[in-house]
C-alpha cells in the first residue's frame, strides 16, 4: 500500500484513462439529471432501421420516435449520408442524445472476408485482427459505430448452422481469436475514427443448443459452462469488448436474456464489466414463448432486473418500463444503471462532441472497397484454405497444363462466395473459382466448364456432359458444397452430407481416371466419406469472400502454400455428433477403431473423426525433432521451457501451425485426453530448420475443480506437440509439485 502513489505515477497512461473515465462519469451524471424517465427508457430501446416499409428515412413513425427521444440506437442503418440524416432527427429531440448505429459486420463490410470459421482455420491471429481492422475502418467510414461481432460461442455440433460464424470447437483457440477480433474492431480504442464497438455474443452457451437445432434449449453442467463456454467471453471482455449480446437459448431452464446469474452475477459482478448488454433480436419478448414471462411487461421486468440493458426489437421496454417504475416493480436506479452504461459508450465514441463524426462521405468514398482492403481479403482467404488430402502429388497444379476442366454447381458461383451474414452490395465484384482460375492461367491454359448438377437437386442429367468435359482435360477441378443460405442463423440440418447428388457427380468424374481435385465450399464441416476415401486431392475452401476465386487459384497452383488447420472436427456421420477432440476418457476406452468389444464404441462406426481438429496439410513436409524440456519437475511458481526443432523437409517454402497439447493424467476432476494450450504459426523456407519454444506454467496446467475454483493440482502431466490433434509428433511427461 505504501508504494501505491509511486506505482500510479509510473502507470501514467493508466491514470490518464482513469481521469478520463471520471470526467465521463461526471458528464453522464449531468446528462442523467436532465433526463425524464421516458427519455431514459428511450435510450434502452433499439429498433431496426429498414423494414418492410423501406429505409428508415421514409418511415415517419420511426423518425417521430427518434425526435421524441424514444430510441437510443438503431440497427441496420448504414452509409455516411443515411446515418447523418437519421442522426439529424435525433438532434431534434429535446435532449439531443446521439444515436448508436449497429450492424452485423460479421466478416467484412463492403469488402467481404472469409466467414469467421474459415478465418479461424488460418490460426493466424495477426491476420484475423487485420481482417477485423479493415472491416472496422470501412464500417466506421460509413457512419456505423458498432458491430454485433465477434460471435465467440464454442460450437461442437456441425448440425448447428451458426458454426460458420464462430471460431470452432476449441476454448483456447476460440479465446485467442476472440481477443484478436475485438482488438481488430476496436483498434486503438473507442473515440478513434476507425474504431467501432465490438460485441461479444451470444452470452451464453448459445452454441450448445440441444441436437444442434438453432434457438433450442441448453442443458449444461456448471463445470462445462465455466471451463468450455465462458472463457472466450472473458477473453473478449479482457480485450476491451465494448458490448455484449445475450442469447435466445435457455440455460438450465432460465432464458439467457432473463438470466441474473449470467448477466449480473458473472458478467457485471464477478467480471466487473462496465459496458452494456444488448438483448438478441426480440429475445426479451421471446421469454413469453419460453413460458418464463406472461406478457411483455413481465418480460421487460425480468430482463432489466437480470441485466439486459438494451432491448433489441422486442418493443418490451418502451411500453412497459415506466409503468413498472410507477408500480415500484423496477427501481429508477436500475434504469439509470442501464442508461449510464449506454451513455458511457456514446461519450467514449465522441458522439456527444460531434454526433456526425463518423458520417463522412469523403472518407467513405476513399475507404470502401479500396484495393488495399481487397488485398487484405485475398490474403485472409488464402490463409483460410485447408488442404485436407493430397496424394499422388496431385497438387500444386503445374502451370504447363493444356486443359483444365472446372466442374460443379459452385464453380461459377460468385454469390455463394460471400457466405451467410455478408452485407450484400450490388455491383461489387465477387470472384468465382472459374474467374479466379481464368485470371491465373490467362490464355495459356484452356478452361473447360460443365455444371454437372445443381446444389440440392436430384437430377443427374448433367453428369454425361460433365464426364465428357472431364475426359478432355489434363486435370479436373470440382467445386461442390453449400449455397450461402445453407449454413447460418436458423440453418440447422440433420443431414450434413454434401447436398444433393454432388457426391455422385464426384464419383462419376473420378471414374474417368483423370486426376481430380475437389474443392468443398461450405459454412460448416460437411460429410463426404466416399470423396475422402477415393479422391486424391481435397481442399476445404469454406466461403472465402470477395476474392474467393483468386485465393483458390493461388493455392491450387502453389503461389500460396496452404497452411490452414481445421478449427472443428469433421465427423464421419451425423450419428457421431457431438464429436470433438478434447473428450474425457471413459472407463472403457476403445484404443483403436477396431477395439469395440464392450468398449465405449459404436458397433457400426469408428469412433475416430473423418478429419481431426487441427488437421491440415501443406505442399511441403515438416519434421519435428529434438524435444527438450528445461526440467521435468516444476513447482507451482516455476516454468518449463519447452523447445524442439522444426524443419521444412520438402521442396516448398511453407508455414506450419505447431500445436501444443497437454493432458493432466490424474486429477480431482477428470481431465480431457488432450487440450490445446498453445500454438505458433511458423514460416520456414524449403530446407530451413528453426528452434521453436514454448513455456509451460501453472496457468496452462489449471482447471476448474469441483468447487469451480481455478487452479492447478500437483501430479503428472503429458506434453504433446503435433501437427494436428491426432498427429502428435513429440511427447514427454513431466510432474508438477506443490
Ligand atoms: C442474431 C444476432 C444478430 C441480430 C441482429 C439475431 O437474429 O442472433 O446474432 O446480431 O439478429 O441482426
Amino acid at each position: 500500500k505504501k508504494y501505491l502513489p509511486f506505482a500510479l505515477l509510473l502507470a501514467f497512461p493508466f491514470t490518464d484513462a482513469l481521469a478520463q473515465d471520471k470526467k465521463i462519469e461526471k458528464k453522464i451524471d449531468s446528462v442523467l439529471k436532465l433526463m425524464t424517465l421516458d427519455e431514459k427508457i428511450g435510450q434502452l430501446n433499439q429498433y431496426t432501421g429498414g423494414d418492410a416499409t423501406g429505409p428508415i428515412t421514409n418511415n415517419p413513425n420511426k423518425l417521430k420516435d427518434i425526435k421524441e427521444g424514444k430510441l437510443g440506437s438503431l440497427l441496420n442503418v448504414k452509409g455516411a449520408a443515411e446515418t447523418r440524416k437519421v442522426q439529424e432527427a435525433a438532434m431534434q429531440s429535446r435532449m439531443k442524445i446521439p444515436l448508436l448505429f449497429g450492424l452485423d459486420v460479421i466478416h467484412g463490410y463492403r469488402v467481404t472476408f472469409p466467414i469467421p470459421l474459415a478465418e479461424a482455420a488460418s490460426w493466424d491471429l495477426a491476420e484475423m485482427e487485420n481482417a477485423a481492422r479493415v472491416a472496422a475502418r470501412e464500417t466506421a467510414a460509413s457512419g456505423v459505430h458498432w458491430t454485433f461481432a465477434p460471435m465467440v460461442d464454442i460450437a461442437r455440433d456441425p448440425r448447428w448452422g451458426r458454426v460458420m460464424e464462430g471460431a470452432g470447437e476449441d476454448t483456447y483457440l476460440g479465446s485467442q481469436i476472440a481477443k484478436a477480433r475485438v482488438h481488430g474492431f476496436q483498434g486503438k480504442g473507442l473515440g478513434n475514427l476507425d474504431a467501432i464497438m465490438a460485441c461479444a455474443k451470444h452470452f451464453a452457451a448459445y452454441g450448445a443448443a440441444i441436437a444442434g437445432r438453432d434457438y433450442n434449449a441448453v442443458d449444461m453442467s456448471e463445470h462445462t459452462l465455466w471451463e468450455t463456454y465462458l472463457p472466450p467471453f472473458k477473453a473478449a471482455l479482457d480485450a476491451g469488448a465494448a458490448t455484449f449480446m445475450n442469447s435466445f437459448n435457455t440455460l438450465n431452464g432460465i432464458p439467457a436474456t432473463g438470466n441474473t446469474y449470467l448477466q449480473r452475477d458473472i458478467l457485471k459482478g464477478k467480471w466487473k464489466y462496465t459496458g452494456f448488454v444488448v438483448s438478441d433480436w426480440g429475445s426479451i419478448g421471446e421469454m413469453i414463448n419460453h413460458g418464463y414471462a406472461k406478457n411483455k411487461s413481465e418480460a421487460a421486468e425480468l430482463a432489466i432486473k437480470a441485466g439486459s440493458d438494451m432491448d433489441m426489437e422486442s418493443r418490451s421496454y418502451l411500453p412497459s418500463l415506466a409503468k413498472l417504475v410507477q408500480d415500484k416493480k423496477v427501481s429508477v436506479a436500475l434504469i439509470d444503471d442501464a442508461v449510464r452504461r449506454i451513455l458511457r459508450k456514446k461519450f467514449e465514441l465522441g458522439l456527444f462532441d460531434d454526433p456526425y463524426r463518423f458520417s463522412n462521405v469523403e472518407r467513405e468514398k476513399k475507404e470502401l472497397n479500396s484495393a488495399e482492403n481487397r488485398a487484405a481479403s485475398l490474403k485472409m482467404a488464402e490463409k483460410s484454405i485447408v488442404l485436407l488430402k493430397n496424394e499422388k502429388q496431385t497438387l500444386p497444379l503445374s502451370k504447363d497444363l493444356k486443359k483444365i476442366a472446372v466442374i460443379g454447381p459452385l464453380a461459377k458461383s460468385e454469390k455463394d462466395m460471400q457466405g451467410f451474414w455478408s452485407i450484400a452490395w450490388e455491383n461489387d465484384k465477387l470472384v468465382s473459382l472459374y474467374e479466379g482460375l481464368k485470371n491465373k492461367v490467362g490464355d495459356k491454359t484452356e478452361l473447360l466448364y460443365a455444371k454437372g448438377c445443381g446444389i440440392s437437386d436430384s437430377s443427374k442429367t448433367g453428369f454425361a456432359e460433365a464426364v465428357e468435359v472431364a475426359k478432355q482435360a489434363d486435370v479436373v477441378i470440382i467445386a461442390a458444397g453449400e449455397t450461402l443460405d445453407m449454413s447460418g442463423e436458423a440453418k440447422s440440418k440433420t443431414n450434413i452430407h454434401i447436398p444433393g447428388v454432388q457426391e455422385d457427380l464426384i464419383k462419376a468424374i473420378q471414374a474417368t481416371g483423370k486426376p481430380v481435385v475437389v474443392l468443398l465450399m461450405a459454412g460448416r464441416p460437411l460429410i463426404f466419406n466416399w470423396t475422402a476415401d477415393n479422391v486424391p486431392a481435397i481442399m476445404y475452401t469454406w466461403w472465402l469472400g470477395s476474392e474467393a476465386g483468386n485465393a483458390m487459384a493461388n493455392v491450387l497452383f502453389g503461389d500460396y502454400n496452404p497452411a490452414g488447420k481445421l478449427p472443428m472436427t469433421f465427423p464421419r456421420s451425423e450419428g457421431q455428433i457431438p464429436l470433438y477432440y478434447n473428450y474425457l476418457s471413459t472407463g472403457r476406452p476403445s484404443n483403436s477403431d477396431k477395439d469395440r468389444n464392450y468398449k465405449s464404441a459404436y458397433l457400426d462406426s469408428p469412433n475416430s473423426p473423418r478429419f481431426a481438429f487441427g488437421h491440415g496439410l501443406s505442399y511441403t513436409t515438416f519434421d519435428y525433432s529434438a524435444l527438450s524440456l528445461s526440467k521435468t519437475q516444476l513447482t507451482m511458481n516455476d516454468k518449463i521451457n519447452v523447445s524442439f526443432t522444426l524443419k521444412n523437409t520438402g521442396k516448398y517454402d511453407g508455414e506450419e501451425v505447431v500445436q501444443l497439447y497437454l493432458q493432466d493424467k490424474f486429477a480431482s476432476v477428470v481431465r480431457p485426453v488432450k487440450e490445446l494450450k498453445d500454438f505458433q504459426k511458423v514460416s520456414l523456407k524449403a530446407g530451413e530448420a528453426k528452434n521453436i519454444s514454448f513455456t509451460i506454467d501453472k496457468e496452462k496446467l489449471s482447471f476448474y475443480n469441483q468447487q469451480l475454483k481455478w487452479g492447478a493440482e500437483a501430479g503428472d502431466f503429458k506434453l504433446m506437440i503435433g501437427t494436428a490433434s491426432d498427429k502428435i509428433k513429440l511427447e514427454k511427461d513431466f510432474t508438477l509439485t506443490n
